[in-house]
């Protein structure tokens, strides 16, 4: 028989009109007994003599729905036990979870847990995502401080006039655009959304983006709804042709026209198999990541409204379009979706 000193509280849990309490006690031999106190008049007390890890004194707790109940208390002994369980639970009711996020995570990490936890439980997921995603990959976007617009206006050079009427201003803005995307590699928040697919937590990206670095990143399934910007052609014939000629200046080979990069101006129509699978892919959802967009170019900004699951908005500044998202991070891109992967790896089956 132990002595009451010998026992560790290892996990504390509130009823309501009660507690629960697991108690550890480590053995000579490295093995651990636990003792579970519950309200519950016929299992009173529980005991379990246990030769595996700390750890195995959460199976006393199977008979009871615990994570549905409130933490009290969570000795960090057991943490990455309870962390893991409270990561994968499908949770009904969002007070106990919050409680229990409270509970095991710092505050600057509960926002990253939940949506860990979205992740985990979601059955499927899909990311849209706009220039904010490549800021981390030295591509500036076009709205916030740094981007295109305080240095030019895109919706004076990225449209069909400006092809037609203002070739040379046209052609100069992408060719800069191009040229910046030659030592653009994807930065590691690309590669964590290529490792989710991967795992097959990812169904699909949609990307208002044309810099290709999702694909480049090892993603597959990827809707590109603006195109992509080295995807040259002829603006008159449509025939490919090279960036290289476009950069140069060099007209269309087969009919002398304009050459233009792949991409969509404003005004123009969508890809239609993109948008199509797009918002397919969108429609089946129950989680929807927005990361890094303004939410100002119609008809992509309708994205994130089609999914009827969760939503979550990730972006560097806060703005009114955070205001229809069921979960807001705010932060870069890239090191969010880094901490998520740590949080993630952290409680790995
Ligand atoms: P946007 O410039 O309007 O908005 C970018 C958003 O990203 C802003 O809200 C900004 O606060 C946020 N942001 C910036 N850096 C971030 C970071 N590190 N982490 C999280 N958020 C960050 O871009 P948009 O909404 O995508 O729409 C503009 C259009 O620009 C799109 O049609 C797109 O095709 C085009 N564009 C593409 C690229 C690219 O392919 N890399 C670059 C510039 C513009």
């Amino acid at each position: 028989m132990r002595k009451a000193e010998e026992w560790t509280t290892l996990l504390s849990i509130g009823t309501g009109g009660g507690t629960i309490e697991l108690k550890g006690a480590e053995r000579k031999d490295g093995g651990w007994d636990f003792r579970l106190r519950t309200d519950e008049p016929s299992k009173g007390v529980a005991y379990q003599t246990s030769g595996g890890g700390k750890e195995d004194g959460l199976h006393l707790l199977s008979h009871i729905a615990w994570l549905s109940l409130y933490p009290l208390y969570v000795n960090p002994v057991i943490a990455n036990a309870v962390e893991k369980r409270v990561l994968h639970h499908k949770y009904r009711n969002e007070s106990s979870f919050m409680a229990w996020l409270e509970a095991c995570y710092p505050e600057a990490e509960q926002k990253a847990a939940l949506l860990a936890n979205w992740l985990l439980t979601a059955e499927r997921t899909v990311f849209f995502t706009g220039a904010g995603m490549s800021t981390e990959s030295n591509l500036p976007d076009f709205r916030s401080k740094e981007g295109w617009w305080r240095r030019i206006d895109p919706r004076t050079v990225a449209t069909p006039d400006a092809l037609n009427d203002d070739y040379p201003l046209f052609k100069d803005f992408y060719a800069a655009r191009m040229k910046s995307l030659e030592a653009a590699v994807p930065h590691a928040g690309y590669h964590v959304i290529s490792s989710w697919e991967s795992r097959g937590m990812v169904q699909a990206v949609a990307t208002q983006n044309v810099d290709g670095l999702h694909r480049k990143a090892g993603s597959r399934n990827v809707y590109e709804l603006h195109g992509r910007l080295q995807a040259v052609r002829c603006s008159r014939c449509d025939e490919q042709a090279s960036e290289q000629d476009f950069r140069r200046g060099i007209p269309c080979q087969i009919c002398g026209g304009k050459l233009r990069p792949g991409v969509v101006l404003f005004g123009e129509i969508l890809p239609e198999k993109d948008w199509d699978d797009a918002l397919a892919a969108v429609q089946q959802s129950d989680l929807i990541i927005t990361i890094g967009t303004s939410l100002e170019v119609y008809p992509a900004n309708q994205i994130p409204l089609m999914s009827s699951g969760r939503s979550v908005y990730i972006n560097s500044e806060y703005s009114g379009a955070a205001a229809d998202f069921d979960l807001v991070l705010e932060g870069r891109a890239g090191e969010i979706l880094q901490q998520v992967d740590r949080l993630l790896k952290s409680v790995k089956k």
